[in-house]
């Protein structure tokens, strides 16, 4: 796009809440079922049945509005959207349309080191539809199958005001989203298995213009990675329609990705009228204030928040900082091992080094880290076995290994291996000695003034002892032998 141009951009995500049950009925939300398993009057839309609303869904849409520093709205309105589809049994989705949830937020991303707030205009709640199988039936040339299992699963759309301007804020505003909403436990955030859904309005306007270019919608962007690639198509497209003198046109777009371009779907001349009007099967949505200040109550620090607090309180560099919160279980795992050892530094340095090498090597989630062997409590300790000399630093990196190979606590593992540091002058001066005599010429060496040679002499009493010797106490007697 030529640098004349300016992109403006705003995303609606729709994020499934990691609710068990769907928003209008008790069916399971379980991904991967038969299909239709999951499925009652009510998510099948049969005459008659009535919605019953999910107290728990509630309660993580006003979690994510919290998160997204919106004011939630203590009353708000379920409305229906009609449409005809084959996916949707009723005829219309239960939604909510001018009196949303949560609106007035934001999230701050970083542009070229300095911090940026992008806007959250509204959040909204809504029930999933069901899934049409167009693929993979023997007759799927001539008929479509239905699964409704997904129908009623409830979901909140987070839109954000058109302030992102690069692909690369758009990118970055979904990794905050994403990390965020994680870090609540209200989404998974997972765009490939459909958890996390993005359309991106993008238009361009000369650099400097008041007004806004005519926009598109892009949809069907289903990864992190082809937000940026499909945004940045748009953009192109649009300047190249401009530079040969076309205009934009106001429609949907499709992001194909085997062929990495955006292609029309509607203009906006066949856009759906959804007649939204207030649903009469449900009341207004009342939130309790006693309720709402026990969620509030109940919020887990941020990741933004964390990041500022390890910086400050730990002297942490920016980037240790965010990979000790790339997830919510990691830094707590941090924070855990920090207070019980009284070493954070420490703590960093071996979850930052080896222990995130075992869990890439091991495939661990680093979502759910209670699947690891190792526990803050287990590292914790082991890093007291090294400041109080009782194993040595290199010891440390096989107790490191045994503990994740077996679980056992590290005091265990010192014990039935024999790793225990030898700091006892009496046990290392009869190594020493027989050390000395069995390198008569290294011994001389130094005498003659070949300071190089001590080093060496250390080296041989570690390897005598499996490197368990206090190599401190190695040098003191060795210094002391030599000079005599
Ligand atoms: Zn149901």
């Amino acid at each position: 796009m030529d640098s004349k141009y300016e992109a403006v951009i705003g995303l609606e995500c729709h994020c499934q809440l990691l609710t068990n049950s769907k928003l209008f009925c008790s069916c399971s939300t379980r991904f991967g079922e038969p299909a239709n398993m999951n499925t009652c009057p009510v998510c099948l839309g049969l005459p008659g049945a009535l919605p019953v609303l999910n107290k728990a869904a509630v309660a993580m849409a006003v979690k994510a509005g919290l998160g997204l520093n919106c004011t939630i709205n203590p009353e708000s309105q379920w409305s229906r959207k009609n449409y005809f589809y084959p996916d949707l049994p009723k005829g219309y989705q239960i939604s909510q349309y001018d009196r949303p949830v949560a609106e007035h937020g934001f999230i701050e991303i970083q542009v070229n080191g300095e911090s940026k707030r992008i806007g959250v205009q509204r959040i909204h709640m809504e029930e999933d539809a069901g899934k049409s199988l167009h693929e993979g039936f023997p007759d799927s040339s001539r008929n479509t199958y239905l699964d409704y299992n997904r129908s009623g699963v409830p979901l909140v759309e987070i839109v954000t005001r058109p302030d992102l301007r690069s692909s690369e804020e758009a990118y970055d505003y979904l990794t905050r989203l994403k990390e965020i909403l994680e870090y609540l436990d209200v989404c998974d955030g997972n765009m490939e298995e459909g958890s996390l859904r993005c359309d991106a309005n993008v238009s361009i306007r000369l650099k400097g213009a008041e007004k806004f270019g005519t926009r598109t919608e892009l949809k069907n962007i289903n990864s992190f990675r082809f937000v940026r690639k499909a945004i940045d198509y748009e953009l192109n497209r649009q300047a190249e329609v401009l530079e040969s003198g076309g205009r934009i046109i106001q429609e949907t777009r499709l992001w194909n990705s085997d062929e990495e371009r955006t292609v029309s779907m509607r203009s906006k001349e066949e856009a759906h009228d959804y007649r939204y009007f207030p649903d009469p099967d449900l009341p207004l949505l009342v939130l309790d204030t006693e309720w709402l200040a026990g969620i509030r109550k109940s919020m887990v620090e941020l990741p933004e928040a964390r990041r500022k607090r390890f910086v400050e309180a730990y002297a942490m560099s920016d980037y240790d900082a965010g990979v000790l919160t790339m997830t919510r279980a990691l830094a707590e795992f941090f924070d855990e091992t920090a207070r019980v050892s009284g070493q954070p530094k420490a703590a960093a340095n071996w979850i930052m080094g080896d222990l995130l090498r075992f869990y890439k090597d091991g495939n661990v989630d680093l979502k759910d880290l209670a699947q690891s062997p190792v526990t803050p409590k287990m590292l914790a300790d082991m890093i007291l076995l090294v400041e109080t000399g009782t194993i040595s630093g290199k010891i440390a990196k096989t107790v490191m290994e045994e503990m994740y190979k077996t679980g056992k606590a590290p005091a265990v593992i010192v014990e039935e291996k024999g790793l225990v540091q030898i700091s006892n002058s009496g046990e290392l001066e009869a190594i020493v000695d027989s050390v000395m005599t069995q390198h008569a010429d290294a011994v001389s060496q130094f005498r003659s003034g070949k300071q190089g040679s001590l080093g060496f002499l250390v080296g041989q009493v570690m390897k005598a002892t499996q490197g368990r010797a206090n190599p401190q106490t190695v040098n003191e007697l060795l210094r002391k032998r030599l000079a005599s």
